[in-house]
């Protein structure tokens, strides 16, 4: 499960998805109380894993930390991502000892160039790096960075990819740039070129042959039996994949639900319907009343169906509203009785 605890943020990325910063849902945010009484009651689901995302969730550090008490002693494994400028040396121990485990930080470029004028902040390259340095210090078991390939960085993601071995990062994830909120704003400057994809995906492709490793292989570059620091690993990620697989072959069982910063229950970030609010019901209901199959319902089909490319994300109708921008869809999974109630094997499933 993913929580925006904020849609805050100190940052204005000009690629940054969800408006985060600016869009409608942050005058509606949670209090303090109902993300902990949310808390509680995921607490008893005994979620496999649970990510705190944003906006910039180490703006509501004391409440991230009493959060992840709760879920780190149901069981759960907690994890963060976040753009780095906020983390101190004790801010982590606090954050691990609260049961966080797992971090992401967000690294667009191997220097303060172009790393700062796609995150529009003087300083915030250092920071994200030294925060990286951070985490690993006092003990995160995975430090993970995402890299957001733009028509300025694209060239430097071997040499951003080289930079977070030496810093000791677990897992380094490069997806395309979503042409969703700022991204779509600021599309015409940051946009890769269909042949810059090309040759990123490539540079992946080779990427994966000289770094990564089986178990037990030797090491091409320093011909030793690699170590997990050496073994980091590589994932070009597609976002749409979520939007064909989970209305078709796993409809029936969804995984995964995310949960707004104003409560509203989300099918897909990058969809414009929300099909429950834990104002109006505990989540717990909702998995109660067939939550798993909220990928059944006809009109999430039809807007997952209208996405098979980034490209597709970015179009404008008006008889849709345009995500992260306006009002969602406001379905109601019980109110609306949207799945004739709860079976056995929406029970399983969650
Ligand atoms: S991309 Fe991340 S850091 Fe940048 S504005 Fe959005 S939430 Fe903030």
């Amino acid at each position: 499960m993913s929580f925006d605890i904020t849609n805050k943020c100190n940052f204005r990325c000009l690629h940054c998805y969800n408006r985060s910063g600016e869009n409608p849902v942050i005058a509606k945010e949670l209090t303090d109380d109902e993300v902990l009484e949310f808390a509680y009651d995921l607490a008893n689901l005994k979620l496999f894993n649970f990510c705190f995302c944003g906006g910039e969730p180490f703006l509501r550090f004391e409440l991230m930390c009493k959060v992840a008490e709760i879920l780190s002693a149901s069981g759960s494994m907690v994890s963060f991502v976040s753009n780095g400028s906020l983390i101190t040396e004790e801010k982590a121990k606090k954050l691990l000892a609260s049961g966080v485990t797992r971090g992401q930080v967000s690294l667009d470029g191997d220097n303060p160039v172009s790393y700062e004028r796609l995150r529009g902040l003087e300083g915030s390259f250092e920071k994200a790096v030294n925060a990286i340095k951070i985490l690993k210090e006092v003990g995160f078991k995975e430090v993970d960075v995402a890299f957001c390939p733009t028509s300025w960085n694209i060239n430097e993601v071997e040499s951003t990819f080289l930079l977070c071995k030496e810093l000791g990062v677990s897992g380094f994830r490069v997806q395309p740039l979503m042409l969703l909120g700022r991204g779509k704003e600021n599309a015409e400057s940051i946009l890769p070129t269909p042949l810059q994809y090309r040759e990123l995906v490539k540079t992946i492709n080779l990427m994966k042959e000289k770094y990564m490793f089986e178990e037990g292989s030797t090491c091409a570059v320093c011909s030793l039996t690699p170590s997990a620091a050496h073994n980091m690993n590589i994932e070009w990620g597609d976002p749409v994949d979520h939007l064909i697989r989970f209305p078709t072959i796993v409809e029936h069982c969804s995984t995964f639900a995310g949960l707004k910063a104003d409560g509203s229950i989300q099918v897909s970030p990058y969809l414009p319907i929300t099909v429950g609010n834990i104002r109006r019901h505990k989540f717990s209901e909702y998995c109660d009343k067939g939550l798993a199959r909220m990928w059944e319902i006809p009109k999430v089909k039809e807007l997952a169906r209208r996405v098979v490319s980034v490209k597709d994300m970015g179009r404008s109708d008006k008889a849709i509203p345009t995500v992260w921008f306006d009002d969602d869809i406001d379905l109601d999974l019980i109110d609306d009785n949207l799945l004739g109630g709860a079976d056995e094997r929406s029970k399983t499933c969650v």
